[in-house]
């Protein structure tokens, strides 16, 4: 029990640092259970592991804000946050995330009304040499007091946790209207869009707040909040044009972030998309594996099969074009383009290029003449920002122009010019169904390879790296660990067996995290990781420099 850790590490004060590894196991305290779960060898190695769970009547948390899987999620997002602020310079840590509210391993409710709580500790040494006393001071009262003071209710700032808990709520109810209306986003009135640099993802300070353009005005009715205002996007296809520095692409990562629930104060907590979407660019050096990207590449001077396209270096635009048929296999309904990242190749072909290099001289389609069959026959609706060519006017079912970070709707406007043929013609009228692949167990190498996460930038799988850099929807480095843990995962529950595609393989895995949360990622991994979304998840395994496909 707690006294008895206590006496115990009085003992191991002065011993050698390896005889940590007798902490190993379960502790009692008053209210509480603590579990050391991994021993560091070394004062050097990653940061040792514990487990906290705090028992349902110290939790003391009301029926009502855990009773939905949101609110549950909401409430850990609190308890994680509110630990992290308690645990400043102590030396124990706890991943808290920053703006998202993800679902993560660190913090859970568990059922019955129970917290738990994972943390990081560098067990305190001298050189070699356990550090009793520091240690004590750690986990004898350190623990105790995050305990009292930031997971328990009675002690709670309990107003902001309610704040926290319906505001969550709201952006989810707000992102479940989207379907209903026929929208793929909604940007409300008031919302604060820039972030304050590429590094810091905290709200621009005196930035210039949104207003809807009346023509896209929507109301919407809250379960907490009540009504709000904003604009919304509907399905179709959306161009956004404006003047460079005048706030596209700060729009446009606004949406891609859309997909996550966002902390209160963040600017962005109604700000939505459908949780189908996708952004895809360009990422030339990316591996490509038996993807059909023959809709936008046919007769590479090369000879390639387009319909079965692999290449270990893919170039900007054969990237994009593998990036959206990758993402309609996984099931997106919705892309999100940025001309800023965008291979200019793959997204135009102007009147005077096609007179002067003929069509089979040029292996590219241009997205331009497939993105309203993807939307016709596929159902897949783009948001695209695009400044530099006015073609788009032709396909756009609506135009939106950002003026001094003011949206406006112009897409009468738009109409009219587009009334005076541009001499183009077309090139694709339909958009085929996209294959679907059957990706091989043998594509993760090794029984349990190590999953490590560099940043958002990168994966690494036992031998392997994954670039991710490219992937712009991960705002976590825990996703990426989530993701590293979920194709192991996938391959060992047998859900990526060889038989099943790849959005099957999705589907499955998507199911297993419904029925058993995080557990559903990983059972055993006593690290931080969180619950990836099925399109990183599938852009990952996409990236893999040993995945093989069966069929
Ligand atoms: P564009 O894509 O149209 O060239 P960006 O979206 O990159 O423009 O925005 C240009 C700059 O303006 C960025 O530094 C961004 O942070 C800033 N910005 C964007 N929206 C706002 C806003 N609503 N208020 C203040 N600054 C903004
Ligand atoms: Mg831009």
């Amino acid at each position: 029990d707690a006294a008895g850790l206590r006496s115990v590490l009085r003992d191991l004060h002065g011993a050698g640092y390896g005889r940590y590894k007798t902490l190993t196991g379960d502790w009692s305290f008053d209210g509480f259970d603590l579990e050391v779960q991994r021993v560091q060898p070394d004062p050097y190695a990653p940061a040792s592991r514990c487990e906290v769970r705090v028992h349902p009547g110290t939790a003391g948390l009301p029926e009502q804000l855990r009773s939905t899987p949101v609110r549950a999620r909401a409430v850990a997002g609190f308890l994680v946050r509110a630990a992290e602020h308690r645990l400043r310079d102590s030396g124990l840590r706890v991943d808290a995330g920053r703006q998202q509210v993800l679902d993560r391993s660190s913090c859970q409710l568990l059922p019955g009304g129970g917290v738990r709580l994972r943390l990081g500790i560098d067990l305190p040494g001298r050189g070699r040499s356990i550090d009793g006393r520091a240690a004590e001071r750690a986990l004898c009262d350190r623990v105790p007091d995050v305990v009292e003071a930031a997971l328990r209710y009675a002690t709670a700032e309990q107003d902001r946790l309610r704040e926290f808990v319906e505001s969550v709520e709201d952006t989810d109810a707000l992102r479940e209207e989207l379907a209903a209306r026929d929208l793929v986003a909604f940007v409300a009135d008031g919302a604060v869009l820039p972030r304050r640099s590429g590094v810091d993802e905290r709200p621009l300070p005196g930035a210039v707040p949104f207003r809807s353009p009346e023509s896209m005005r929507v109301s919407v009715t809250l379960p907490n909040r009540g009504e709000v205002t904003g604009m919304g996007i509907g399905e179709g296809i959306t161009l956004v044009v404006g003047g460079g520095f005048h706030g596209k692409s700060t729009l446009l990562r606004a949406l891609e972030n859309g997909v996550y629930d966002h902390v209160p104060g963040d600017g962005r907590e109604l700000v939505v998309s459908r949780e189908d979407t996708v952004k895809v660019r360009a990422e030339d050096g990316r591996r490509v594996h038996r993807v059909d990207v023959s809709p936008f590449v046919s007769h590479l001077p090369t000879g390639a099969d387009t319909a079965d396209f692999s290449t270990d270096n893919a170039s900007g635009s054969t990237s994009q074009a593998a990036a959206i048929v990758e993402s309609v296999e996984a099931g997106a309904g919705v892309l999100l383009v940025d001309e800023d990242t965008a291979a200019t190749n793959l997204m135009i072909r102007d009147a005077r290029m096609q007179a002067l290099v003929a069509k089979e001289s040029e292996p590219l389609t241009p997205f331009l003449d497939l993105i309203r069959p993807l939307s016709r026959s596929r159902g897949v609706s783009t948001v695209l920002v695009m400044g530099g060519s006015g073609d788009y006017m032709d396909v756009a079912d609506r135009v939106l122009m950002m003026d001094s970070y003011q949206a406006r709707e112009v897409t009468d406007r738009a109409r009219a010019l587009a009334a005076t043929p541009t001499g183009r013609s077309r090139e694709a009228e339909e958009f085929p169904p996209v294959r679907a692949r059957i990706p091989a167990p043998s594509s993760i190498e090794g029984q349990r390879p190590k999953v490590r996460a560099r940043g958002t930038d990168a994966l690494t799988l036992g031998e392997s790296t994954v670039e991710l850099r490219a992937v712009e929807q991960l705002v976590d480095p825990s996703q990426v660990t989530g993701i590293g843990l979920a194709l192991v995962t996938c391959v060992r529950s047998g859900l990526l067996d060889g038989t099943r595609t790849v959005a099957e393989v999705l589907d499955g895995f998507g199911q297993r995290v419904a029925e058993r949360g995080v557990a559903g990622v990983d059972e055993r991994y006593a690290g931080d990781f969180a619950v990836p979304r099925r399109f990183e998840l599938a852009a990952a395994l996409n990236r893999l420099r040993t995945l093989r496909v069966a069929a």
